[in-house]
C-alpha cells in the first residue's frame, strides 16, 4: 500500500452543489502531476495480477481515473454513460438515488464473455452507482472483479450496498 498522502490533494467544498452537503473535490489532485501519477499506479498495483481485462468507469469522473488505470494494467476502457450519450445500442441500469434516480449505460457489445471487469470512480458515498454499474456488468456476463476509489466516504457504509452484489473487493486509497 502507497504512504503517499493522497489526502491532502483533496479539498473540502461546503455546501456544494447545495446547502449542507460537503463536497469532496479531487481536481487538485489530477492537476499535480506527481500526485495523479501516484494514485493511478496506487489503484494500477493493487489489481496488478487480477487478470484484469476492462475497466469500467461511470461517467465523468470515473473516466479521469478509469482510462489510466486501465493502461497501467494493460486492460480495455469502457464508459458507463449517462441515458442517450451512447451512439450505439445499449444495456442500461437504473438505480435510485437520495432524491429521484439515475440511469447508466454501456454499449451492448463492449464486454465479451471472459471478461474480467475492475470498477473505477473517483469517489464511493452510499455505492449505489458502483454497486448498479456492477449489476449491469453481472447481467451482461461480465465477471466482476473488484471496485476501486480514490476517495470511500465510510461514514455511508458503502460497503453493505455492494456486499448485496457478492463478495468482490472494494479497494480505496483514502
Ligand atoms: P454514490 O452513488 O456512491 O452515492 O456516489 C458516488 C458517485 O457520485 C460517483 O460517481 C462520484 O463521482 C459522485 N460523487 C458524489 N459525491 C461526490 C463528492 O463529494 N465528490 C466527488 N468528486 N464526486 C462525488
Amino acid at each position: 500500500m502507497s504512504d503517499f498522502d493522497f489526502e491532502s490533494f483533496i479539498t473540502d467544498i461546503p455546501d456544494y452543489p447545495e446547502p449542507g452537503v460537503v463536497f469532496k473535490d479531487i481536481t487538485p489532485l489530477f492537476a499535480d502531476a506527481n500526485a495523479m501519477r501516484q494514485t493511478v499506479l496506487a489503484i494500477a498495483d493493487h489489481f496488478r495480477d487480477a487478470g484484469i481485462t476492462k475497466v469500467v468507469g461511470p461517467e465523468a469522473r470515473g473516466f479521469m481515473i478509469g482510462v489510466p488505470v486501465a493502461m497501467e494494467l494493460g486492460a480495455g476502457f469502457i464508459p458507463a454513460r449517462k441515458p442517450g450519450k451512447l451512439p450505439r445500442e445499449t444495456y442500461f441500469v437504473s438505480y435510485e438515488l437520495e432524491y429521484g434516480s439515475d440511469t447508466l449505460e454501456i454499449h451492448r457489445d463492449a464486454i465479451e464473455s471472459g471478461d474480467r471487469i475492475l470498477i473505477v470512480d473517483d469517489l464511493i458515498a452510499t455505492g449505489g452507482t458502483a454497486a448498479a454499474t456492477g449489476k449491469l456488468i453481472q447481467e451482461v456476463g461480465g465477471e466482476l472483479v473488484g471496485y476501486a476509489c480514490i476517495l470511500e466516504l465510510t461514514f455511508l457504509n458503502p460497503r453493505d450496498v455492494l456486499a448485496t452484489s457478492g463478495d468482490q473487493e472494494l479497494f480505496s486509497l483514502v
